[in-house]
């Protein structure tokens, strides 16, 4: 009997060089026994992009930076959680030939901060006010916890952080806040601005846990500093390999091995560091 041809997915974003994704996703089908491929594509024009979907087809499409908000319009369906945090990182082409759009971002904060801490009734101090930070407040509110918004632009801060229903502070205060955990959401300490901090040392003791949604490099400036402070840092590795999890979920159907993915990641890493 002749067998079927693989499933295709893949990573649409503009740079795409450098993720991760592809080697975590196809090691993972590879692990699960799934006949399917992942590959990436450096978006020029979205609205093509988003008819190679239908005519190739695709079985499912990673969203990632600049178009996770750009991409709403051309889908037919888009789940709740994806709307109110303005984001779709993960297009699924369904059965009947329409797109939906979820966001696993959200789901990536929660289970990469549940490794390390009980998110219920803890308060969290999230820096930035991008797509990465509203995933943050939603998983935070949606687990009983609670969010304040730090940003250094102020309107979109305070716009945020009202939609959310939190505290907003401006960067320039951070060093009058308390809080459980603060979580960087800035892409302050990944290339090309590796080795810098979004926030002063001296601050850190204000927090128990630091958690960075930079994964490269897997020890960022303010995550080493956070260890000198006493904090217990919390890398962006788990949020990686949940949301990309969460991704083969919606299009498989089946559990995929998180710990085989994270594996693969720390090695891609180790491997990129040796360079
Ligand atoms: P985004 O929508 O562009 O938002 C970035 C935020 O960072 C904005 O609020 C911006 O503030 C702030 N910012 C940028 N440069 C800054 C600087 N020099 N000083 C202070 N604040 C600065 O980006 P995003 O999609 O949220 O992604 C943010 C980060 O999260 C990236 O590093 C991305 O790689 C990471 N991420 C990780 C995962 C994971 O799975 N681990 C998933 C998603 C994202 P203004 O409002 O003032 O411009």
């Amino acid at each position: 009997m002749k067998e079927s041809p693989p499933a295709i997915f893949a990573l649409y974003g503009n740079p795409v060089g450098h993720s991760l994704s592809p080697p975590m996703h196809n090691a993972a089908y590879k692990k699960m026994g799934i006949n399917a491929t992942y590959c990436s594509y450096c978006v020029e024009d979205l609205a093509e992009a988003i008819t190679r979907i239908r005519e190739h087809p695709l079985g499912g499409v990673s969203v990632t930076i600049p178009f996770k908000t750009a991409v709403i319009p051309y889908l037919d369906e888009v789940q709740d959680d994806a709307r109110t945090i303005g984001a779709v990182n993960t297009i699924l082409h369904h059965d009947k030939g329409r797109l939906r759009g979820y966001n696993t971002d959200w789901t990536g904060v929660v289970l990469g901060l549940e490794e390390s801490l009980d998110i219920r009734d803890k308060t969290f101090a999230i820096l930035g006010a991008g797509g990465a930070a509203r995933a943050a407040a939603y998983g935070i509110l949606r687990r009983g916890g609670s969010p304040l918004i730090v940003n250094r632009t102020t309107a979109r801060g305070e716009e945020m952080a009202q939609e959310f229903g939190c505290p907003f502070y401006p960067l320039s205060e951070i060093g009058a806040i308390r809080a459980d955990c603060l979580i960087n959401t800035t892409p302050v300490g990944m290339a090309p601005e590796k080795g810098a901090s979004p926030i002063v040392t001296g601050i850190l003791a204000n927090f128990q846990w630091v958690m960075d949604c930079i994964y490269n490099p897997l020890k960022t400036q303010l995550l080493q500093d956070a260890e000198v402070a006493g904090c217990t840092p919390i890398n962006g590795v788990g949020m990686f390999v949940h949301q990309g999890a969460e991704q083969i979920k919606i299009w498989t159907g089946k559990e995929p091995p998180r710990e085989f993915m994270r594996q693969v990641v720390l090695e891609e890493l180790g491997a990129q560091d040796g360079d």
